[in-house]
């Protein structure tokens, strides 16, 4: 069965690139029947942020990608957090050292920062040179008196196995003559990276690693740690980079990229895992306005390149108005959006909401109806553009007396066509009707005519046609507005 996992460090918040990687693991999942499953390698505790394993799991919920197993759901490899699985790294350790693949490194602090410095003076990656890989075993008795609670390292064989990547084909990575034997549990008892790794993707029963490509070289330590333990080890693909634009790297200082960010910026999850699946490959061809089901079915693990994936945020509000689009066509998702709207008004205009019941459902679907082709986000509804939706505009006689003189006969005209009997607030008919209204204004244009209307019932130059105004206002509404210019 498929297997596979997103394994963040909750040493920050969810960004766009975990989003990136966790949502490729889930596509691959459902694709193939299998499981997605969130494991939090937080062995680093120095480097923990409060709060990122909460957000880290509330945010994939947000995007629509939950796991199926994770610290928060459980499920049957857990736990789900590096953290309390200690004892398995401490049993695996025993293993290798049992056969000599790992040994004791009693080399103090100290000694390991000198190495360091001399090989950065000299321009040299810093390697440890392997000093303790050939303790005799009185040497290891006699120091471990003294040092009860070493370091352990793994010896790292010559020859790194080659192994096929199914995004990067054939690979294989000197990786012993580069940084020297690995440290794969440190004295506190904690484990790093690879052997943490190694060992819960082989206890979790990973069948497939889906992974950025930062991690492409440390395969070659991850199959040696396999092979001394006697384990068969899981498929490898690497994905390329998420990169800006420009190429430069999709820095967290550039801009918010934390999903947060999107989410309260009412962004929607559907748009952004579009945008993000977008820009990089695995799918036959690249399309807008793909959902998540879509996204699934039209997946391609070996259409995955090894180019990296340029982002453009730029085009994300074009993502969302599509996706926007679609929602709106439904009614189920339209009566959700209809309830988003509703709060979105609320906190926005609170107490300056008009009497009349700007919050009623049927008027905020109207509205949505309306400008959904016009606007972005939901959000935008609620910009000073459009307050005129949920609140009177404050507008004086002497600014409608500069566009026209005619205020007075505009304003009777307008009333008299709200009374008329079989006129229907339609937009058509409207258009018709407020075409006959400029009829004999002499020295009034039409496009005057339409411009004072519009000031008269939001307050503002710009906006949509008056017609569509009319129509979204309603016609009680128009009236009292049109009135209040007369009185
Ligand atoms: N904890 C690593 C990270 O933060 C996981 C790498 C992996 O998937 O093996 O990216």
């Amino acid at each position: 069965a498929v297997r596979v996992r997103f394994a963040p460090s909750p040493t920050g918040f969810l960004h766009l690139g975990g989003l990136r990687t966790a949502l490729y693991n889930y596509i691959f999942a459902k694709k193939h029947q299998g499981s997605f499953i969130l494991r939090l390698e937080d062995t680093d505790q120095s480097r923990l942020v409060p709060g990122a394993a909460e957000n880290i799991e509330d945010m994939l919920e947000w995007a629509g990608i939950p796991p199926d197993e994770s610290p928060r759901r459980g499920g049957p490899a857990g736990p789900y957090q590096q953290s309390q699985r200690l004892a398995l790294y401490a049993q695996a350790t025993e293993a290798l050292l049992k056969t000599g693949a790992a040994y004791p490194c009693f080399c103090s602090p100290q000694r390991l920062e000198l190495l360091k410095k001399e090989a950065l003076r000299s321009h040299q990656t810093p390697r440890y040179d392997n000093r303790c890989r050939n303790l005799s075993q009185e040497q290891v008795a006699q120091k471990l008196a003294k040092d009860p609670k070493p370091a352990i390292r793994f010896r790292l064989e010559e020859e790194a196995p080659a192994f096929q990547d199914l995004v990067y084909g054939w690979s294989r990575h000197e990786v012993a003559s580069v940084e020297g034997d690995p440290v794969i549990l440190k004295s506190d008892g904690f484990p790093t990276y690879h052997l943490a790794c190694v060992v819960d993707d082989h206890h979790m029963g990973i069948s497939h690693v889906l992974r950025g490509s930062e991690w492409l070289v440390s395969t070659s330590k991850h199959l040696l740690l396999y092979q001394a333990l006697g384990w068969r080890p899981p498929h490898f693909a690497h994905l390329p980079l998420l990169l800006n634009r420009d190429g430069s790297k999709l820095s967290k200082r550039q801009g918010d990229i934390f999903l947060e960010h999107f989410a309260a910026a009412g962004f929607l999850p559907e748009a952004l895992l579009d945008i993000i699946t977008n820009c990089g490959s695995g799918f036959a061809e690249n399309q807008m306005g793909r959902t998540l089901p879509e996204l699934i079915a039209q997946f391609d693990l070996t259409r995955i390149t090894c180019h990296s994936a340029l982002l453009d945020l730029e085009k994300l509000p074009e993502f969302n108005r599509l996706h926007l689009r679609r929602l709106v066509s439904s009614e189920s998702q339209r009566h959700h959006l209809v309830g988003q709207l509703q709060a979105l008004v609320e906190e926005a205009f609170g107490t300056r909401l008009q009497d009349r019941d700007v919050l009623d459902p049927a008027y905020v679907e109207r509205i949505i109806l309306l400008r959904q082709g016009h606007i972005c986000r939901l959000q935008d509804l609620v910009s000073p553009a459009y307050s005129y939706l949920w609140t009177r505009p404050a507008v004086g006689r002497a600014q409608l007396g500069a566009i026209s003189e005619k205020v007075d006969v505009i304003a009777e005209r307008l009333l008299r066509l709200l009374e008329k009997s079989g006129v229907s607030l339609t937009q058509d008919v409207l258009n018709g009707e407020l075409k006959k209204l400029s009829e004999g204004l002499e020295g009034t244009k039409h496009s005057n005519v339409m411009k004072l209307l519009r000031v008269a019932l939001s307050g503002q130059l710009q906006g949509p046609p008056v017609a569509e105004m009319m129509v979204s206002l309603g016609p009680t509404e128009v009236r009292e507005r049109i009135q209040k210019v007369l009185s």
